[in-house]
């Protein structure tokens, strides 16, 4: 067998938590850097042996501390309930010079959850790729998932630059657009484009159903996209989402305040027939759509202001599942 010519990005690589984010970058690996030995580590048996099926890893096991011992990068892409226990737990078995991802789609909990507990010398570089599915598993991941799509790094400023280097060029191999910004700030901007769409849609869908308004086969008929779309959203994990709200309080109830006040608004006016009070509300909203689409809103790519976007034609975000196409 011929060397490769160019040494992996990783020699040995532990994703803890290993469904539909963590198998999805497994198969990059494999794809793109197969002299790289993966250990995947999740909870469940079928989950282990579904990865041994798919050959996504080299070696599987149910301990987390086991599974990155000797790693020089370790993934977590579990929930975010676990984080604190599983990093409390690997902080031992860590090689020096290790460095820590995660995939969490809230970053400073993230940090305070993992970083608390890791010994000096191992590098934590706190990642969220903004893509995915509505389906959880090792069987519902692809490499492709995350093509085009932006990865948002949150590292504090003391991170090691060695370490985000490494841990861009990693999500470069699966295509993704990097950003940087700070944690805090990732949680306001997804508590917008991510979180509170999906708590609306939670929502919706739930008052349809209740007020046994809509049958399924009425919404197949009479919404090809809309609603459909709201209800692929409710189709989500319930595990991730209680804990993204969960660990994104804060900024969530900021936002969730404000859009009550516009819902409000919008119900006064509804009541009392305020026809002004629409048509303004409707022009203005539509004028901002309008500009919306002077950035370019097809492509799935948001504008965070970094360096590496162009503000101008950048699009608004899509939230993971939430405009996929079917
Ligand atoms: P998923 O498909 O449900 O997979 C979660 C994995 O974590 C499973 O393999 C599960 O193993 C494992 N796990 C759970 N608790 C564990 C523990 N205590 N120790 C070891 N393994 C454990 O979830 P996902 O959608 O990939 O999401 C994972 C992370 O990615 C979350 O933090 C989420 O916020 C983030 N994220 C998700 C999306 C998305 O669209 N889904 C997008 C971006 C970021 P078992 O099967 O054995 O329970």
């Amino acid at each position: 067998m011929t060397a490769p010519l160019v040494a992996p990005l990783f020699d040995r690589v532990a994703i803890i938590g290993i469904g539909l984010i963590g198998s999805s970058l497994a198969r990059v690996i494999r794809r793109d850097s197969p002299a790289t030995h993966i250990t995947a580590c999740a909870r469940r048996a079928e989950t282990l042996e579904a990865v041994r099926r798919l050959k996504i890893a080299d070696d599987t096991t149910d301990d987390a501390a086991a599974a990155v011992k000797n790693a020089d990068l370790v993934v977590l892409a579990t929930p975010l309930s676990a984080y604190a226990a599983i990093a409390a737990q690997i902080a031992p078995a860590l090689k020096s010079g290790a460095i820590v991802t995660d995939v969490g789609s809230v970053k400073e909990a993230a940090i305070r959850d993992i970083a608390a507990s890791l010994p000096k010398g191992v590098h934590f570089v706190p990642g969220h790729p903004v893509a995915g599915t509505e389906h959880s598993g090792p069987e519902a991941g692809f490499a492709e998932m995350f093509a085009d799509r932006w990865c948002i790094l949150t590292p504090p400023p003391d991170t090691d630059p060695a370490a985000v280097a490494k841990i861009t060029a990693l999500w470069r191999l699966a295509r993704m657009k990097i950003v940087q910004m700070p944690a805090e700030h990732h949680d306001r901007v997804l508590a917008v484009t991510s979180h509170l769409p999906h708590l609306i849609a939670y929502t919706i869908v739930g008052t349809a159903f209740d007020l046994r308004l809509v049958t399924e086969s009425e919404i197949l008929k009479y919404s090809a996209s809309g609603f459909r779309d709201f209800t692929r959203i409710a189709a989500s994990d319930p595990t991730m989402w209680r804990d993204i709200f969960l660990h994104n309080k804060d900024a969530v109830l900021e936002v969730l305040g404000r859009f009550n006040e516009d819902l409000a608004a919008l119900t006064r006016a509804v009541r009392h027939g305020d026809g002004d009070a629409l048509y303004n509300l409707f022009a203005e909203r539509r004028a901002i759509r309008r500009g919306m689409i002077n950035f370019d809103l097809g492509k799935p790519a948001p504008d965070f202001q970094s360096a590496e976007s162009k503000p101008r034609h950048d699009p608004m975000p899509r939230p993971y599942a939430a405009f996929d196409e079917d």
